[in-house]
């Protein structure tokens, strides 16, 4: 591999976003490292696209470390790794949702990007993009666990600009409204059904959508850097409101 290679990390590179975006920034001349859970799922893709797959889990420390070791240089990094758990009232939270919700978007976002932050300033021309989501930007209604992560998760990613403020390293948000990945069935547990229910009677954005929008940030120039990216199916206005036709 040429020493001018420029090397992507992508969290969460197994499904969906993730996935779709180490193709695009594969196709697009990067080294990129995939990480997940799911390794037999990142290791066919990294096959693929002549890219390493490495097991990570966001949401322990030892294996940030493990995996941050595997990777050589950064000059991106794609803070994806991240979903929601159930939909409930604040009155009826469940606790182990939350939890997980916070620590895969919000200690596994700090985790990854504070062990990555060296490499990323080593290398002349960083750049963090951060999924974050409409859910970053609003509330709603039985989703706190999720809208309180993500908002946590974005003001991490926003503090993040202002204190590397003249250091060679930009900052990236991409909010995205419904995609249809698996993070509905992740959402509700497995429920084929009740997942597919959120998608019904509109157009959602597909994860090559979200994904052509962050490697349209990530091959900008140095100077360039795109702040906060939100895109939403033509059929969603808000995170409430959307158009749906009838079946
Ligand atoms: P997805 O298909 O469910 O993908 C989620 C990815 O996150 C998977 O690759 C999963 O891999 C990974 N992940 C989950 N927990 C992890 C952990 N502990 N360690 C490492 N990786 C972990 O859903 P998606 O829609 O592509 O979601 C990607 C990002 O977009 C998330 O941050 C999500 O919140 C955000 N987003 C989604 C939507 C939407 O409507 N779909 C809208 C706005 C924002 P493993 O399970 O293999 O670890």
């Amino acid at each position: 591999m040429s020493t001018d290679t420029r090397w992507a990390v992508v969290t969460g590179a197994s499904s969906g976003i993730g996935a779709a975006t180490a193709r695009k920034l594969a196709a697009e001349g990067f080294h990129v490292v995939l990480g997940a859970r799911r390794v037999d799922r990142i290791n066919d893709l990294a096959a693929e696209i002549g890219g390493l797959a490495v097991p990570l889990d966001v949401t322990d420390p030892d294996s940030v470390s493990a995996f941050v070791d595997r990777v050589e240089r950064c000059n991106v990094l794609v803070n994806n790794a991240g979903g929601a758990k159930g939909l409930a009232k604040v009155s009826e939270a469940v606790e182990d949702d939350w939890r997980w919700m916070w620590e895969t978007n919000v200690l596994g976002t700090l985790r990854i990007t504070k062990a990555l932050l060296p490499k990323l300033l080593a290398s002349g021309d960083g750049h963090v993009i951060t999924v974050t989501s409409v859910a970053a930007l609003e509330v709603y209604d039985n989703g706190s666990g999720y809208t309180s992560a993500k908002h946590a998760q974005a003001a991490l990613h926003r503090t993040l600009r202002g204190e590397h403020l003249g250091e060679p390293v930009r900052f990236t948000e991409i909010a995205p409204g419904l995609v249809e990945t698996e993070f509905s069935e992740v959402r509700f547990g497995g429920d084929a059904e009740r997942a597919a229910a959120v998608y019904q009677g509109l157009t959602p954005l597909t994860a090559d959508d979200v994904a052509d929008v962050i490697t349209f940030a990530a091959t900008r120039p140095a100077h360039v850097n795109l702040d906060t990216i939100v895109l939403k199916p033509r059929d969603q206005a808000s995170a409430t409101r959307t158009h749906r036709r009838g079946s």
